[in-house]
């Protein structure tokens, strides 16, 4: 609409991107393709093949940074590396911000420039192989500063709002991350921190490619001997382990798209600590399922959850599901939401004992660290 208003358009295309960019190399006059980067490993690589198409015909190709606040090399450590411990790249991100950071870009300025052109359907979602899921509900874009400012209470209550929901906007770049680290720097510490901790997790990405291409970042993690049940891997990701917290989170997951991030930590620890299951497999299933998938985050949660990743819980500390339940929805609101058949017959019985687990658990991961990380 705003671009309309500038006799101009979107064109939005689905395909190949090569192939799209031929097409569009064919359509108009190009001279520069401007775009912003994009850390992950796909991404890095249409890029370079959009990249060179355009540079073999002479059109200049420029990226910058837009979806972070600091990137790559921007914060590192005094000897120059990069940071793997979040509380000093916080304090080193901190330190740096100032109002030409947070600014945001004047685009109203360039408004007489854009092109003119007629306006085209954008291709709907079902064209783009998505189903229709009647309970995913789009937040709104704004900030809710009731939410902000009360923060640091609430977020742990999946039951509650508590938390902005704003994830879905920052990955698909509907709103702008400067905007809310200005309202998170003016109001709520605790909700610039999660702000930061996704720039750190987009700056591990980039320094260690290889967390994105299915390795533990701590590399002896990879020597755990997983359990591949995938009997118990489909009971979890149905919803259907007989632990109430884990299978609301679960369902909640497969009804929205969306999960709280209290439960995003209990059902990661459930399958990579009770169910012993290789934390790709849940990874991969979040990133099917989620529509704030956004793979450094992603990534990083379940590298923290399953103890590999880089300022990851110590593997020991293994979340029990029951006192989660009493610290975080003690009242079982969230739980009968998600569960209404929580009293009832239908529900199912633990798929494994709490202590069993935590022991196979121990033992497993004891065998693969040796004595190099022990309670
Ligand atoms: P708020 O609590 O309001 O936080 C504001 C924003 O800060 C979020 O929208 C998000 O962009 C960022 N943020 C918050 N927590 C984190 C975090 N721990 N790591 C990185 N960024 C954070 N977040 C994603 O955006 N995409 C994912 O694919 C994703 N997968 C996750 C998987 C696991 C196993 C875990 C434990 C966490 C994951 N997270 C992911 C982080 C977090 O759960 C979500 O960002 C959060 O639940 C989104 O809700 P919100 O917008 O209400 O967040």
């Amino acid at each position: 609409k705003e671009l309309q208003k500038w006799q101009s358009s979107l064109v939005v295309r689905y395909g190949s991107p090569t192939q799209v960019f031929q097409e569009l190399l064919a359509q108009h006059d190009i001279k520069a393709v401007y775009t912003n980067h994009d850390y992950e490993p796909y991404a890095l690589e249409r890029d370079q093949a959009v990249g060179e198409l355009l540079q073999a015909r002479g059109i200049s190709f420029q990226t910058y940074k837009d979806q972070c606040i600091f990137e790559k090399d921007e914060v590192l450590t005094d000897a120059q590396k990069p940071y793997s411990v979040f509380t000093p790249y916080s304090k080193k991100w901190k330190a740096k911000l100032n109002d030409f950071y947070l600014k945001s870009y004047p685009t109203e300025k360039y408004f007489q420039n854009f092109v003119s052109l007629p306006q085209e359907p954008i291709p709907a979602l079902e064209q783009m192989g998505f189903v229709d899921m009647p309970e995913v509900v789009f937040p709104d874009r704004q900030v809710r500063l009731d939410i902000v400012k009360n923060y640091h209470e609430k977020r742990d209550f999946p039951a509650q709002q508590g938390t902005t929901r704003l994830s879905v906007h920052l990955r698909f770049g509907t709103v702008s991350i400067r905007t809310l680290a200005r309202e998170a720097k003016q109001h709520n510490e605790t909700w610039l921190n999660e702000l930061i901790w996704r720039d750190f997790y987009m700056m591990i990405l980039w320094h260690f490619p290889r967390v994105g291409k299915g390795q533990a970042f701590k590399e002896k993690y990879d020597t755990i001997e997983w359990r591949q049940d995938k009997t118990q891997f489909e009971a979890w990701c149905a919803g259907q382990t007989g632990y109430p917290i884990v299978d609301a989170g679960m369902r909640e997951l497969n009804a929205t798209g969306f999960m709280h991030n209290r439960v995003r930590m209990v059902v990661a620890s459930f399958l990579t600590k009770h169910l012993l299951i290789d934390w790709r497999w849940g990874e991969a299933y979040f990133a099917q399922k989620l529509l704030d998938f956004d793979l450094s985050a992603n990534n990083g949660g379940w590298q923290w959850a399953s103890g590999s990743g880089c300022d990851a819980a110590p593997y020991f500390r293994i979340f029990n599901p029951a006192s989660q339940t009493e610290k975080f929805d003690k009242k079982g609101e969230y739980i009968r939401k998600w569960i209404p058949e929580i009293n009832g017959f239908g529900y199912p019985k633990p798929i494994v004992e709490h202590t069993f687990a935590r022991n196979r658990a121990l033992a497993t991961y004891k065998k693969a660290l040796g004595n190099e990380e022990t309670p």
